[in-house]
């Protein structure tokens, strides 16, 4: 990674300030059902405090709409970052992002001591990337550290304006995201495999145009695979298909012809009577799928070839389930991709997940401690894989 991290950085009775990404999910009663994100801010956390420096976290939490909305507020995020940071000489939390109590409560902190500011976007200048408020957030602190790999592709104040008035530079989870997905998109050790899946086609039409230049083999599973089907003339019944990118799906065909990517597509499906988990299934080949039936995994001659493609791979790039994996007749196919990652991973080879439903269901199969990398970030890696920049990234200091 070309960027400057929070290691080429003095931190010795500096500020830190530093954006992550506690967007984490809250019941009811305002607990998080899951500190994932959390954790994963921790690495960089700690090494800020064990260097010398005094830490201001920001984030956003949810989607309130340009307000203050009493159930997005981040405090129950400050009892939980406390418990996991023993070391930490003091962990507060303040009901404002930006303005005269911020600058002063950041101003008092001393070394070792962690403050977390309110939910970003509760201040209508943080999407609109204003920058007054990047101004204002760039006086809570010396330096600006960006950890929140989930937001990068968005250009907002926080992540991205207030880098234009501090000196800037990526936190580690960020580098682990960069190495991750631009080690394997830009310096893949071949073969070099990648497996799309997930609802749409037109979303990720944009990484199949990317990786159909760089891969070895592109595996196509999922809803998005239907549009493909139908592109061949197949009668798909009640099938999920996009007709409007049935042209691009053609398109895609032809530049895999003209490239070396092998394109592979399923050849027999799980099809079902409702789109339901109590509804009939069976297996069927693609070429016939009655009408009122809908196919909603790949079938198991199309899993056994999948998994032949992806055994030797070195390196390997998942993003999209390849079924309705949150209905268990019809996550075979996506679990036995994680599978076959997990194996492939095991022998050798460098693999990555990304997109916020691959990752759950890689959670799901007890698979994810054996893959290389899961990406914490579902929109990010999407718009990274595509080969678009992303703001929150560019605007750090090069090495
Ligand atoms: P990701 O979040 O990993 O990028 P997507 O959001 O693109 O993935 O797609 C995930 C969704 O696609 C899942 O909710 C899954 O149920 C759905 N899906 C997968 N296969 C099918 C299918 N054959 N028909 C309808 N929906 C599907
Ligand atoms: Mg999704």
């Amino acid at each position: 990674m070309n960027k400057k991290t929070i290691r080429d950085i003095d931190w010795q009775g500096k500020r830190a300030l530093v954006r992550v990404d506690f967007n984490v999910p809250l019941d009811d009663n305002e607990v998080i059902t899951d500190d994932t994100r959390i954790r994963a801010a921790l690495p960089t956390i700690r090494y800020l405090l064990g260097n010398g420096a005094s830490v201001v976290l920001m984030s956003h939490l949810g989607r309130p709409k340009k307000k203050v909305v009493e159930k997005l507020r981040l405090r129950p995020v400050v009892g939980r970052l406390s418990e996991l940071l023993p070391e930490a000489q003091k962990v507060t939390s303040i009901r404002v992002t930006t303005g005269e109590a911020a600058l002063a409560t950041a101003r008092s902190l001393q070394p070792g001591e962690v403050l977390l500011l309110e939910n970003t976007r509760f201040d209508p200048r943080e999407e609109a990337n204003d920058d007054e408020m990047a101004q204002e957030l760039a006086q809570l602190g010396d330096v600006y550290v960006n950890d929140a790999f989930g937001s990068a592709h968005r250009a907002h104040a926080s992540t991205e304006g207030v880098a234009r008035h501090l000196p800037a530079v990526a936190g580690f989870l960020m580098e682990a995201e960069l190495n991750a997905l631009y080690g394997a998109l830009e310096n893949p050790q071949r073969p070099f495999v990648t497996v799309i899946g997930g609802a749409k086609i037109s979303d990720k039409i944009g990484v199949m145009e990317n990786l159909l230049g760089r891969v070895d083999a592109l595996l196509v599973g999922g809803g998005m695979a239907n549009t493909f089907l139908l592109a061949q003339g197949y009668r798909l019944g009640d099938s999920l298909v996009e007709p409007e990118s049935v042209e691009i799906a053609h398109t895609l065909i032809e530049k895999a012809k003209a490239t070396s990517a092998r394109l592979l597509l399923p050849t027999d499906a799980v099809i079902a009577d409702a789109f339901s988990a109590e509804a009939q299934h069976r297996v069927v080949p693609v070429t016939d799928v009655p009408d009122g039936w809908r196919i909603l995994d790949i079938g198991p001659e199309s899993v056994g070839a999948y998994q032949e493609a992806l055994k030797g791979a070195k390196t390997i790039i998942w993003n999209g389930p390849m079924g309705v994996f949150e209905m268990s007749p019809f996550a075979r196919g996506t679990l036995a991709i994680a599978q076959a990652m997990a194996e492939a991973t095991e022998a050798g080879a460098t693999t990555v997940v990304g997109g916020g439903d691959s990752v759950a269901a890689v959670e799901q199969s007890g698979l994810a401690s054996k893959i290389s990398h899961i990406s914490t970030g579902g929109g990010a890696s999407l718009e990274l894989l595509e080969g678009r920049t992303l703001p929150g990234v560019a605007i750090l200091q090069d090495r």
